[in-house]
């Protein structure tokens, strides 16, 4: 009897323990599942911190939904500083969060739409020219950006300089071929291309450069020329052209100018100085001066109607 007893006893605990045991394994997964939620939570207090910080700093709910469109959630942890352009900023598919700031600084002291803010910061000219200047990596590439935030190296010279013809003046192989057959097209069409300067030394451009600030001080110097390492000229991509022998804003009204204009893409070259662009590309309008990019690059900003850096910015930038 009291074996019996005892034989209940332990079933009891053996039961008891596939009880608890099983316990265990549901209240486990119960406690795992709930931590996921625990996650998930987190997640969106997150995201209600964040729509907290921006309505915070003043952005309205239809904002918040606008820039949450556009942005990451760490793109949007990044802004904290209100705006009412930042709304328009975002939607620029060149927007970038890290040049926030600089958009709206330019955007207050200029005139212009938020579209062209992050087009002309992302270029760069909101800083002053000749600050913040990189040195060119390479400058052997045909697409070489050189302007006033961009320097070739002094010792920079390429080793493909070619005759154009035999003009005695020089450019990089491929855009020396390109420019004779322009120069030959023209002809058959009865116009002459004088080719007045293309690849120009460092060296050079300093005693060129000199020269302009002895003539009219820095600032206009400045307007109309490069400082050493600037140059387009030292690329080998260059070229001044010119109906008689003279670089002058005339130039523009000449038939040869507007043979150019209609024809210049299809040999790979362009206006790299355009009118009422000098905000841009750091220079006065210049319509002799003719930059090799090759006949794709050139048919693109022929289309589009933009100048280089902008075309950089687009195409070329990340
Ligand atoms: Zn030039």
């Amino acid at each position: 009897m009291k074996k019996k007893f005892k034989f209940k006893k332990s079933v009891k605990v053996i039961f008891f323990l596939l009880v608890l045991s099983a316990l265990c394994y549901f209240s486990y997964n119960f406690f795992a599942n709930n931590s996921d939620v625990t996650n998930g939570d987190k997640e969106s207090e997150n995201s209600d911190a964040t729509v907290d910080k921006l309505t915070k700093l003043g952005f309205s709910n239809g904002d918040i939904t606008l820039l949450k469109q556009y942005l990451s959630e760490s793109e949007l942890n990044l802004i904290d500083i209100y705006d009412e352009n930042v709304v328009n900023f975002v939607s620029n598919s060149y927007f970038e969060i890290d040049n926030l700031e600089r958009y709206i600084s330019y955007m207050n002291d200029n005139d212009y739409d938020a579209d062209e803010v992050v087009t002309y910061v992302n270029v760069g000219i909101d800083k002053p020219f000749y600050t913040d200047v990189k040195t060119i990596s390479d400058p052997d590439n045909i697409l070489v950006l050189c302007n006033k935030y961009n320097v070739l190296p002094s010792d920079y010279e390429p080793d493909d300089l070619t005759q154009v013809g035999y003009s005695g003046i020089y450019m990089r192989k491929e855009a020396a071929e390109n420019m004779y057959q322009m120069v030959l097209a023209a002809q058959s069409d009865g116009l002459k291309i004088n080719l007045v300067s293309g690849y120009r030394s460092y060296d050079y451009q300093v005693d060129l450069y000199a020269r302009h600030v002895r003539e009219r001080g820095e600032a206009e110097a400045d307007r109309v020329s490069a400082r050493a390492g600037h140059s387009e000229h030292q690329t080998g991509l260059a070229m001044d052209l010119s109906n008689d022998w003279s670089l002058e804003k005339y130039f523009e009204d000449t038939e040869l100018f507007k043979w150019l204009s209609e024809n210049d893409y299809k040999y790979g070259f362009i206006l790299r100085y355009p009118k009422d662009k000098e905000y841009i590309t750091g220079y006065d309008y210049e319509p002799w001066h003719y930059r090799y990019v090759g006949v794709e690059v050139a048919t693109v900003i022929h289309n589009e109607d933009i100048t280089y850096e902008e075309y950089v910015m687009k195409y070329l930038s990340n």
